[in-house]
């Protein structure tokens, strides 16, 4: 790893250099020389965090387009026939194909949940991205199933200790509804003796509310409450049907919260994500996209400019999302949820960065960069991208780019 300066980029409004020393923002001032260090001209950029993407399926991206205009059961019944048909070379280049999207879309971080970690892992590490990379728990009530996932978690919990730092183990259970009370509890103390996080999907749809009333008696969140399993670890997606009581018991806990409005929109899953309540008691909302089988991309800018319009639509309040506010949940928060530093353009943190082409209409006249960003400019707008002190893509070239496409289209259709 060597040094990289950047001379001259737009940083929360003032041109600045920046020196990235290993793999961490070392130095910011307003001139910087750095001999030996690869110079990036950032006279028509501006520097802003690497996003965090906080919920998706990498994979997914291979079921792009494959079940549109359906209900979310009809949906997943469909994707759930196809999944068993992924390989290891289905998972590698899949995930290859995200990781190339999220390079050029601007984010360097990601919590994934999917199928063969392992082989998903080589992808994102050749792909130099970091990531959080949960064994996912879903047995559908089946104790053979159960007793199987339990003893290939131990199994890849073990392998995990010679992946590339980057990316990090953890427990993804799926979802109360497909995962029983005996595999969440053995998932949740298996996290807390290894000290893990857990992801888990929490309230998605109503239909999945009123199941689990009928059933136990209580909220899904309520009904995990009981299991003894929220805490600080616990990172729930979705969220979208969390009821007025549910919320303080989650900021007790210190759960984390993810939002995936474009998921939510397409699925009909809901829209009105209670992101001031969640705010006022003190929990950390951060941005996902999901998967791409549901989302159709992993686009975090488009994410962060339909969550703004939503919760300024629905709340029909235009203070509803601030624009720094909005920057920290596709940023900062994620990274807080995950316990890393980065997500902000600062001395000392991590160095994920990414830098914006700004030499173009949507930033002319600049008198507001973030609203030029979210709400004029389009993803095509990220130049180069930082990842742990590592170029992954400058002048919009990533490496290999052709051939994850071309390999992609060459082994897809084995899937329908
Ligand atoms: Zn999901």
């Amino acid at each position: 790893m060597g040094n990289i300066l950047i001379k001259g980029v737009l940083l929360q409004g003032r041109k600045r250099d920046i020196l990235v020393t290993d793999n961490i923002i070392s130095k910011i001032a307003d001139s910087i020389e750095a001999e030996g260090a690869t110079v990036i001209d950032g006279s028509k950029k501006a520097a802003i965090p690497g996003f965090v993407n906080m919920h998706t399926h990498s994979a997914m991206t291979l079921m792009r387009g494959v079940n549109e205009d359906s209900h979310l059961q009809e949906w997943l019944d469909i994707i759930w026939k196809m999944e068993p048909r992924l390989d290891e070379e289905l998972i590698y280049w899949g995930t290859k194909l995200a990781c190339l999207e999220m390079i050029k879309t601007g984010t360097t971080c990601f919590n994934d949940q999917y199928w063969m970690i392992d082989t998903a892992v080589k992808a994102i590490s050749d792909m130099g991205l970091r990531s959080l990379n949960p064994y996912v728990f879903l047995d559908l009530f089946d104790q053979t199933k159960a007793e199987h996932l339990k003893k290939e978690c131990l199994e890849i919990y073990s392998k995990s200790k010679d992946w590339d730092p980057l990316n990090r183990f953890a427990i993804a259970i799926h979802a109360p509804y497909s995962v029983s009370e005996s595999s969440i509890r053995w998932a949740s103390d298996f996290a807390r003796e290894h000290d893990l996080l857990v992801h888990i999907h929490l309230s998605e749809t109503k239909k999945e509310n009123n199941d689990c009333l009928q059933q136990h008696g209580l909220t899904p969140t309520r009904y995990l409450q009981k299991l003894g399993i929220l805490g600080p670890e616990v990172i729930a997606a979705h969220c979208v049907w969390i009821d007025d009581e549910d919320i303080p018991v989650l900021a007790e806990n210190d759960v984390k919260i993810v939002h995936n409005i474009n998921s939510n929109l397409k699925l009909c899953s809901g829209y009105r994500f209670k992101y001031k309540e969640f705010k006022d008691a003190g929990l950390t909302v951060s941005l996902g996209t999901d998967g791409c089988a549901s989302s159709n991309n992993l686009d975090m800018l488009e994410a962060m400019k339909t969550t703004a319009l939503l919760q300024k639509g629905w709340r029909e309040d235009p203070t509803a999302m601030p624009l720094d506010e909005l920057l920290d949940t596709a940023t900062l928060n994620g990274a807080r949820s995950l316990g890393l530093n980065c997500g902000k353009v600062e001395e000392g943190a991590l160095a994920d960065l990414v830098l914006v082409d700004i030499n173009n209409y949507a930033f002319t006249p600049n008198f507001n960069f973030l609203a030029n960003l979210v709400y004029s400019a389009n993803s095509s707008c990220v130049d180069t991208v930082i990842c742990n002190g590592k170029i992954v893509m400058q002048n919009r070239k990533v490496a290999g780019e052709e051939e994850i496409l071309d390999r992609v289209n060459s082994i897809y259709k084995r899937l329908v």
